[in-house]
């Protein structure tokens, strides 16, 4: 047995972005929070590829900063201090992937928290620009104020995405107490299936 686990939803989202990323590949951090997955994807696009990481709170882009700097990985990110919901006024070119990992950002004094109609318009944005083949995970936190109208909202729209467009999956856990995070993967099809 290889030593696997899937732990959460978080971890899992690590786990199947870590099957489609390839070097030279360009990532959207659609909520870059303390940095953990923007300096997951910058060690993974490698020198040739490109990280977007976003967020609306000073303090997150700050924390990422720093985290990228001691890993000597900044040059492979663009950190953008903006909602977003404005993803398109800052990326206008094809992308292999995008992670957001919803909620706020731990430990913070401010309670900024992602809304149900921003993260669908960044949602649809993000959309917008996936390659064939690539894929989008999205962590939801229902057990956080907001969190599942969140969840409800963007679920409800990817529900009724075209079956032949897109593969859209969802994973919970259904044995967990207090309304664990939840994770989406959306992946787009080569009009038809994955190949
Ligand atoms: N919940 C996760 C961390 C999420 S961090 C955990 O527990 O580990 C979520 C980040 O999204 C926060 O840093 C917050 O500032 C940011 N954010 C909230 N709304 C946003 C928006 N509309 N656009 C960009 N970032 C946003």
């Amino acid at each position: 047995m290889n030593n696997f686990f899937l732990k959460n939803a978080v971890n899992i989202s690590h786990h199947m972005v870590k099957n489609v990323i390839a070097e030279g590949d360009i990532f959207i951090d659609a909520t870059c929070g303390k940095g953990n997955d923007t300096l997951f994807l910058a060690n993974l696009v490698g020198e040739s590829g490109q990280v977007y990481a976003f967020d609306i709170q000073d303090e997150a882009i700050r924390i990422t900063k720093e985290k990228l700097e001691q890993n000597n990985l900044s040059k492979r990110v663009i950190l953008i201090n903006d909602n977003h919901s404005n993803i398109d006024a800052h990326v206008n070119l094809p992308i292999d992937g995008a992670m957001f990992n919803l909620g706020f950002l731990p430990g913070s004094t401010v309670k900024l928290i992602t809304m149900a109609d921003t993260t669908l318009i960044a949602v649809q944005k993000v959309l917008h620009l996936l390659k064939a083949g690539g894929l989008i995970t999205l962590v939801f936190y229902p057990g956080h104020e907001g969190g599942q109208e969140e969840l409800d909202v963007v679920r409800s729209y990817l529900a009724n995405l075209a079956q032949n467009e897109y593969e859209v999956s969802q994973v919970n856990f259904i044995n967990q107490i207090n309304h664990p995070p939840q994770l989406i993967n959306i992946q787009k099809l080569y009009g038809g299936t994955v190949i």
